[in-house]
C-alpha cells in the first residue's frame, strides 16, 4: 500500500505514521527526517536545506524530488510505504505520478491557532526521528529518548515566528493538494480534532485495515 500523510506541520503526520508501520508493515517515509540527518552530518544536501528549513520556507523541488526518488527505490519500501512530509508541492505531486500511483492520500487537518499551540511543546530526538511532546506525548524519562536514549531538542523551526512562516508556506504551496488528490479520488480527509487514538481509529476505517 502507498499512502501520502498530508496535513500542516504538527498535524501529528509523524505520530500517526508510527502506528501505520506496525499496522501495515510497511515503512514511513520522512522527508523532514532525511534533511534534518543531512543537516546532522553537515553533508551538501545538509548545508543547502539549512537555509530554508530555517527560515520555515520549502528546499526546492527538484532536491526533495531526486532524494525521495532514492529513498524509495531501496529494498524496504518495494511493498508500500507511508510519506510523511512528501509531496509538499503539485510539482513534487506530479514528479510522485510520473513513477507510480498512490493509493491512498489520507489528509489531517487542524486549525492554525491549534498548530502554533502544539508545536511549541513538541520535542524530537535527532537520532532516531521520535516525537514527543511536553504536555500531550512526554518521554519516560524528561529530555531523553525512549527509543533510543539520546537527547530530546526543540526544533529550530518549532519556534513561534518560524511555525507561523510554515504555516503561510503550507496554505500557498502545500494545501492546493487535497484539491489535486481529490480529483483523482484518493483523497480521504480525516477528522483530527480529538485525540491521536481518535484519528487512529478514522484512519484504519478510512483504509479498510
Ligand atoms: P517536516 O519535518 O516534514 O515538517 O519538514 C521540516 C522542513 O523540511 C520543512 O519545513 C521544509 O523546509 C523541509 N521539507 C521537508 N519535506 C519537504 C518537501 N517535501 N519539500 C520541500 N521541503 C521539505
Amino acid at each position: 500500500m502507498k499512502i501520502i500523510l498530508l496535513g500542516p506541520p504538527g498535524a501529528g503526520k509523524g505520530t500517526l505514521a508510527e502506528y501505520l508501520i506496525k499496522k501495515l508493515g510497511i515503512p514511513s517515509v520522512s522527508t523532514g527526517n532525511i534533511l534534518r540527518e543531512a543537516i546532522k552530518m553537515n553533508t551538501p544536501l545538509g548545508k543547502t536545506a539549512k537555509e530554508y528549513i530555517d527560515q520555515g520556507n520549502l528546499v526546492p523541488d527538484d532536491v526533495v524530488i531526486g532524494m525521495l526518488k532514492t529513498r524509495i527505490s531501496e529494498d524496504d519500501c518495494k511493498n508500500g510505504f507511508i510519506l510523511d512530509g512528501f509531496p509538499r508541492t503539485i510539482p513534487q505531486a506530479q514528479a510522485l505520478d510520473e513513477i507510480l500511483s498512490i493509493d491512498s492520500v489520507l489528509c489531517l487537518d487542524l486549525p492554525d491557532e491549534t498548530v502554533e499551540r502544539r508545536m511549541t511543546g513538541r520535542r524530537v530526538c535527532l537520532t532516531c526521528g521520535a516525537t514527543y511532546h511536553i504536555v500531550s506525548m512526554q518521554p519516560k524519562k524528561e529530555g531523553i529518548c525512549d527509543k533510543c536514549g539520546d537527547e530530546l531538542v526543540i526544533r529550530k523551526d518549532d519556534s513561534a515566528e518560524v511555525v507561523k512562516d510554515r504555516l503561510v508556506t503550507y496554505h500557498k504551496q502545500t494545501e492546493p493538494l487535497k484539491e489535486y488528490y481529490n480529483e483523482k479520488g484518493v483523497l480521504k480527509v480525516i477528522d483530527n480534532t480529538q485525540s491521536i487514538e481518535h484519528t487512529v481509529k478514522l484512519v484504519f476505517e478510512a483504509l479498510g485495515v
